[in-house]
């Protein structure tokens, strides 16, 4: 039997990152038993769904390059569908119709609630045999005895008594269907066999196979996926639009390293911590989903992202960095200088660009907090021996640039922060960068000496 999975996001809000995990293992469970995986857009929450995330939520998956079989669904689309199978449920008296208030119900509730009761419908209209009227709804009639047991395929084995799950809505009285009954019959009409999805579904599953029962399809297989928490402990949620996808693209994180993470959070084979996602298709079926919440860590995603980098060729990091900023071109001696000498220190693409600024053309800037604090008196007496010996250097090398650093220190007798400070804030206008020599040799005799001179010009 062909696997056939979905990713059904509500496009409510931007794609956070527990989505594209649980798009993700969907993806891979479908992937790598040689099946498919759709995208489904339930988007019949009108007030709240919005084409803008839609559209977002496209650009995310098309940027971390998981491509969907087929056009994406849309539940708002399957409108007939829906009503056609209330309709069945009615004729095969499955399903009733009911004409409670909503001030009843709403007393019902707390009523319930009071006498410490779990809020349920009493099944008022269940054997009424009321007919149709413009206020009521339909609901489903539940079993009323049994459990619905299933083996969920991270969980394991799940049972719930019928007793818990009351007669749920199918369609509401302003004619809308609801979103259990809308899921199941989208599910069916897209021969789902496989549903992976976010485990604040599980409490809709029960309630969905009964559903799929009665109308008497096969039921699919479950696999709940636990939350991601953020570092606190708690849960990351789709409201902290900061977590959207966009955000860790925006950061200058490669998608393939984003994707390894996040299938590591939650998924393992042995201790291995690298795969592609070539290498994911290939084994995600051999591994192991994990049945307990994981910590989302930014640090850990910038130790991938790193890692991936540093398997990057010059040129592919030329490549991307180029379409970033200005600065760097593929073809520069200029851009391969800069990305040599800060590759370590940067964990994304967008460290590049920020710790690599002072490179290229003039220096903007100096923090001025720092440099109060930095060029002193003393200081600039400093740097003004040290320019007067650069100039006089026959050779730019880092040996020499050493050589001079270490002249300075012991004529003036200081250690090597009096020198290194007001050097390094003077030519990168930075406290942190990579080492003196080095710089010096990436911007040259003349950028040095002449930020030098203009440091003490400013500030003597
Ligand atoms: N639309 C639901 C959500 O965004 C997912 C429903 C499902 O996967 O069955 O949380």
């Amino acid at each position: 039997m062909e696997v056939i999975s979905r990713f059904a996001p509500s496009p409510t809000g931007l794609l956070h990152i527990g989505g594209v995990r649980t798009a993700l293992f969907a993806w891979l469970y479908a992937k790598s038993r040689g099946g498919k995986c759709f995208l489904r857009f339930e988007d019949t929450d009108i007030k709240r769904s919005e084409q803008k995330y839609i559209d977002s939520i496209l650009q995310d998956f098309d940027w971390l390059n998981i491509n969907f079989d087929g056009k994406p669904f849309y539940q708002s689309q399957n409108r007939s569908n829906h009503l056609n199978a209330i309709k069945q449920l009615l004729e095969d008296g499955k399903a009733y119709y009911c004409n409670c208030s909503s001030e009843r119900l709403e007393e019902l509730r707390n009523k319930q609630i009071k006498e410490g009761l779990k809020p349920k419908y009493d099944n008022k209209c269940r054997s009424l045999d009321l007919e149709d009227s413009p206020d009521s709804a339909i609901r489903f009639k539940n079993p009323e005895s049994n459990s619905i047991q299933f083996n969920d395929l991270i969980r394991g084995s799940i049972e719930i008594s019928n007793e818990e799950l009351d007669d749920l809505i199918l369609l509401r009285n302003d004619g809308s269907p609801t979103y259990n009954l809308s899921v199941v019959v989208d599910d069916i009409e897209m021969s789902i066999t496989h549903i992976i999805r976010g485990d604040d579904h599980i409490s809709n599953t029960p309630r969905q196979i009964n559903i799929f029962k009665a109308l008497g399809k096969q039921v699919p297989e479950y696999g709940h996926v636990p939350m991601i928490l953020d570092e606190s402990g708690k849960r990351l949620s789709k409201r902290e639009g900061a977590l959207g996808t966009e955000v860790y693209k925006e950061m200058g994180m490669l998608p393939e390293a984003l994707l390894n993470y996040l299938a590591r959070l939650g998924w393992s084979l042995g201790d291995e911590e690298f795969f592609t996602i070539e290498d994911l298709v290939k084994v995600f079926k051999e591994g192991r989903l994990n049945n307990s919440a994981s910590s989302f860590s930014i640090d850990k995603l910038k130790w991938y992202n790193k890692e991936y980098l540093s398997r990057m060729s010059e040129q592919e990091i030329l490549e991307k960095l180029s379409k970033l900023s200005k600065n760097f071109s593929k073809k520069d001696e200029s851009s391969v200088k800069a990305l040599r000498l800060i590759k370590d220190r940067c964990s994304t693409l967008n460290e590049y660009i920020d710790n690599s600024d002072y490179l290229f053309g003039d220096l903007q800037s100096y923090d001025l907090e720092e440099s109060r604090n930095v060029f002193t008196v003393e200081s600039i007496e400093v740097l003004k021996i040290l320019t007067s010996k650069l100039k006089d250097l026959n050779y730019w090398s880092e040996d020499q640039i050493l050589k001079v650093i270490e002249q300075v220190k012991s004529e003036k007798q200081i250690g090597m922060k009096e020198i290194g400070q007001p050097f390094r804030l003077a030519i990168t206008g930075r406290l942190n960068a990579p080492s003196l020599d080095k710089i010096s040799i990436v911007l040259g005799r003349e950028r040095v000496i002449g930020r030098i001179d203009k440091v003490i010009q400013e500030f003597s």
